[in-house]
């Protein structure tokens, strides 16, 4: 199908495994610029209890036959594939009134995300179907009945009800954790800019690495689809506040407790601090970063700085600095590329958007842009949703409501002054909850009180100043690895943040048992489950070979005071417990000169190491080491050291194997416990 031809398309829908196109023609959807037919949106004919059906059926099974691993490779796999067709989405994203700039967060800011998730699936996920949470807990003293959490895939589907203003990042922040989990997802984008999620997903499907069911899209509107959902489903927002509150309350919804995450309006603040006056680093960086939140994608982004917080006596001197940047700012059709802002999403956008302006001037004066000639320096003013940034400022913003509570969807922000650290964070406060507040100071005391006193409000606080300028990410950009969300206004859901958010579509299980039955089921050997002790050493076997549960027990070796000597002359630790035996008496935790924890540690690997080139490859690193039981000079160390869990990696010749170390004393007291971690052959050869 030629998705570029100039014709305005029909769009389809995804269901079922095939593309379906809406029973009636649609609602024309408009070039934000030039305002002619892009496309048609309809979605009447869906069968929406089916396609629940059919994700929970087709794709969920299908999704969690695979592993972590495998998964985290679908995903690397997709990346380039829609990387390669990249040309073709910013061809089409052009229409939504993006720039060049504005789309390459949308497109390639929501391929790295996927790509992100592919590779931190592949690093911090195991090659397994199940992931263990936290260590196991001990119940009984024999270690007869143990605990341990693991988290499983939902059995449900992932609806993800999308924004208008990012079609393709917004997708795929939700879709990547969303599949990586194993769950299959049914993708609802804003209707105004559903052409580019749906060519996006039409690649998707055409690459033929998802299997059948795991990614559905509905383009329009999701009827009765929410009247279905189920208690292993989870529904996800993104989307203003009114419609949020009223998806959450969907009978389905609450009965059946279903997981919704909800990201709403936010008015993100941007402080500046009281040690960044004007003709400093940090001022010069604040105006460039309000002015970068009010103009990138025409401040249609959820991060957008709406309030800006400055000590008053700055107040003049800031709103000069960014009315003069502002007023340079090259407005019109983004498909002229000296424009730097382009159009809101639709002519109702900017009507709304200049109603909320409205509503804003009531208790602030409108000191920079006017927002009903728009300045446009390329395309047809009349025809395009074009709108000039617009600057407010509120004099008196602690008794101000409607500043801290109107969200203009658009390129708007209102100057607030304030006098000290601590009204500055009450202002930031009034937001009720925010995604994301930046500070920007040079001063650490500053920085520590402010910070503080905005964390419980916000999901994300960035901190900019000289030393971060050329580094820094920016106030408006959520990145995979950190947390997206924010409490109270800001819809109180959270997404991204690494692996955190491939955990929200799982479920968190505490499994108890006897510890044989416990390694069973989790594939990780525990303390009181069964091990064997073979005739041969467990480095001389293979991934093939190896299984978990399979034990060493060393010889012994006893550690001497000339041990201690020789070790702590040999690398320099000469502290007092290893040296002096008086001053080490003297230490509450000692009863005379000890062995180096490292001893320890070094003494075991002589105790547990097979010398001979072998199946194991290298020792990576050790876990949770810990050192419980003093050693004094005449104690002997034996070593128990137990093949703990075997991670295979798919597309190598090796995995990683980890090992269960406890290092005893000759009254079998624990002196030392850790895990030994190896990278080891998958066969001999
Ligand atoms: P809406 O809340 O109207 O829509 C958000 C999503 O919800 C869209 O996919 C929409 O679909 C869908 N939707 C709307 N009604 C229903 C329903 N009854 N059942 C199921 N899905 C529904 O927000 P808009 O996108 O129109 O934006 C309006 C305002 O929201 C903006 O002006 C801005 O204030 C805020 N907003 C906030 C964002 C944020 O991230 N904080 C992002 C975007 C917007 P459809 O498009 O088909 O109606």
């Amino acid at each position: 199908m030629n998705i570029m031809a100039k014709q305005p398309r029909r769009l389809e829908s995804y269901v079922g495994g095939n593309w379906v196109a809406g029973a009636k023609e649609g609602v024309p959807l408009l070039d934000a610029s030039t305002g002619v037919p892009v496309a048609f949106i309809d979605s009447s004919g869906i069968d929406f209890k089916q396609i629940l059906a059919y994700g929970r059926d087709k794709g969920g099974p299908a999704l969690r036959r695979m592993s972590f691993h495998e998964r985290a490779a679908m995903l690397k796999a997709l990346g380039p594939a829609l990387l390669e067709r990249k040309e073709e989405f910013y061809a089409l994203s052009t229409a939504t009134g993006a720039t060049r700039a504005d789309s390459w967060i949308d497109i390639e800011g929501g391929i790295g995300t996927l790509l992100s998730y592919a590779s931190k699936g592949r690093r911090e996920l195991p090659n397994a179907r199940v992931l263990l949470d936290g260590d196991a807990e001990q119940l009984s003293k024999d270690q007869s009945f143990s605990a341990q959490h693991i988290l499983s895939p939902l059995q449900g589907v992932a609806v993800h009800i999308n924004a208008f203003n990012f079609p393709c990042w917004g997708m795929l922040e939700k879709v990547a954790p969303t599949l990586l989990a194993g769950v299959p997802a049914i993708v609802k984008p804003a209707s105004q800019t559903a052409y580019l999620s749906e060519l996006m997903v039409r690649r998707i499907i055409e690459t033929g690495l998802l299997p059948e069911g795991a990614l559905q899209l509905v383009c329009g509107s999701v009827g009765d689809l929410l009247d279905h959902v189920e208690g292993q489903d989870v529904v996800t927002f993104t989307g203003s506040a009114a419609t949020g509150q009223r998806l959450k309350m969907y009978r389905a919804i609450i009965q059946n407790s279903v997981r919704f995450t909800m990201e709403a309006d936010s008015l993100n603040a941007a402080v500046l601090g009281l040690d960044a006056a004007p003709g400093t680093e940090e001022f010069d960086l604040f105006v460039k970063e309000v002015t970068r939140e009010m103009t990138v994608k025409a401040g249609q982004k959820c991060t957008a700085i709406r309030r800006v917080i400055a000590p008053r006596s700055y107040s003049e001197a800031l709103i000069a600095a960014l009315n003069d940047r502002l007023g340079k700012m090259a407005i019109g059709n983004p498909a002229d590329e000296t424009v730097r802002m382009g159009p809101l999403a639709s002519l109702g956008q900017r009507e709304e958007v200049r109603a909320r302006i409205r509503d804003l001037a009531t208790e602030a004066e409108i000191v920079g842009g006017d927002p009903d000639n728009p300045r446009v320096t390329s395309g047809d003013a009349s025809a395009g949703a074009f709108l000039n940034p617009v600057l407010l400022y509120c004099d008196k913003p602690g008794s101000a409501r409607a500043v801290h509570d109107v969200e203009a969807f658009g390129p708007v922000s209102t100057v607030m002054p304030y006098d000290t650290a601590e009204e500055a964070v009450d202002l930031a406060r009034r937001g009720k909850g925010s995604l994301v507040a930046s500070v920007f100071t040079n001063d650490p005391h500053f920085a520590e009180e402010v910070v503080l006193g905005l964390a419980p409000f916000h999901g994300r606080v960035m901190i900019g100043n000289r030393l971060s300028a050329k580094s820094s990410t920016g106030h408006g950009s959520p990145l995979p690895g950190l947390v997206h969300g924010g409490p109270g206004r800001a819809g109180g859901g959270e997404e991204l943040g690494g692996i955190r958010g491939v955990k929200h579509y799982m479920q968190r299980t505490a499994v108890q048992g006897t510890p044989r039955l416990l390694s069973a089921v989790t594939g990780r050997w525990m303390d009181g489950a069964d091990a064997r002790v073979g005739s041969e050493h467990p480095f001389r076997k293979s991934l093939a070979e190896l299984k978990v549960g399979d034990q060493l027990v060393t010889a012994t070796r006893t550690v001497t005071l000339d041990d201690i000597e020789h070790f702590a002359h040999f690398t320099g630790d000469t502290f007092y417990a290893h040296m002096d035996e008086e001053a080490a008496k003297a230490n509450p935790f000692f009863e005379g000169r000890v062995a180096h924890g490292y001893l320890i540690v070094s003494f075991a690997a002589g105790l547990f190491v097979d010398p001979a080139p072998g199946p194991v490859l290298a020792n990576y690193g050790v876990d949770n080491l810990r050192f419980l039981t003093p050693v004094n000079p005449g104690d002997t160390l034996q070593v128990q050291l137990t093949c703990k869990e075997i991670n295979p990696r798919i597309n190598a010749e090796h995995g990683e194997v980890r090992w269960d170390c406890k290092v005893t004393n000759q009254l079998d007291a624990v002196v030392a416990q850790y895990d030994v971690l190896t990278m080891v052959a998958k066969t001999r050869e």
